[in-house]
């Protein structure tokens, strides 16, 4: 295995457990990660309690990622929250640009990009989402959407030598139920990663690929067994420990 692209196991908890539940999800994360030693174990709290369970993880193997930056450092922008700001809640990842963002609050492959570069700037690791929608792959545009998104920020990744990680996430998948087939997952992840290559050879073996959308403990072998799949973006199956659990056993 390639050391720069260990198994990563991201639980996107949306705006789900954000008091005394999330707690206790995040002590129960810290025993998963004892138990499964060959994978990265990254969880994504609301806001509200990022300060609390950074504090309870620190050390302990379990990383923090917030769910969403405003690309500025500070300012009068009510509501939002800075990378800086992250940094010292103790995330050390973000994720940028999932669907939920794009689809419901207007995010575009231009502000993705721009939180791209904000996170790397004041050094938080990306998690960058793509996908499709199910309009775009039954109309046969599936590599050409996730290039497209891919392209906005692929420049930016590539000026920077951090270990990134972006996630597949077709979006007909996500909180549906139904996930991308093996093969499907598959043949959207080896061209992300040629279209890495292509831009830089380093930026391809140092990058996660992580495929999002329905994964679920009976699903995750087969997924995470694929070449091009570095990892899991889960957002229902991360809500409950025991099926986080036995997807980060399955990488
Ligand atoms: P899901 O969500 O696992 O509930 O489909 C994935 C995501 O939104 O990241």
């Amino acid at each position: 295995m390639n050391p720069e692209r260990r198994p990563l196991i991201a639980g996107n908890w949306k705006m789900f457990h954000g008091g005394n539940s999330g707690l206790a999800l995040a002590a129960d994360v810290v025993s998963i990660a004892k138990r499964v030693p060959h994978a990265d174990l990254v969880i994504s709290p609301p806001y509200t309690i990022l300060g609390a369970v950074s504090l309870d993880c620190q050390g302990k193997k379990v990383a923090i990622a917030a769910q969403n930056l405003h690309a500025k450092d500070k300012g009068a922008f009510t509501g939002e929250i800075s990378g800086p700001m992250l940094v010292e809640a103790g995330c050390t990842w973000v994720i940028i640009g999932h669907s939920e963002r794009r689809q419901l609050f207007g995010e575009t492959d231009a502000t993705v990009a721009e939180k791209t570069a904000a996170a790397l700037q004041y050094g938080l690791l990306p998690i960058v989402c793509v996908g499709e929608t199910l309009a775009e792959r039954e109309a046969g545009k599936t590599l050409a959407v996730v290039k497209r998104q891919l392209e906005a920020f692929l420049d930016i990744l590539a000026a920077s030598d951090k270990a990134v990680a972006i996630a597949y996430e077709p979006v007909w998948a996500i909180g549906t139920g139904k996930n991308a087939g093996p093969a499907e997952a598959e043949e959207v992840h080896a061209a992300i990663r040629a279209w890495l290559a292509e831009k830089s050879p380093a930026l391809a073996q140092r990058t996660r690929v992580l495929y999002g959308g329905s994964v679920k403990p009976d699903n995750a072998k087969a997924l995470l067994g694929c070449p091009n799949v570095d990892g899991a973006l889960i957002g229902g199956a991360s809500l409950d420990a025991a099926s986080f659990g036995a997807i980060a056993e399955a990488a």
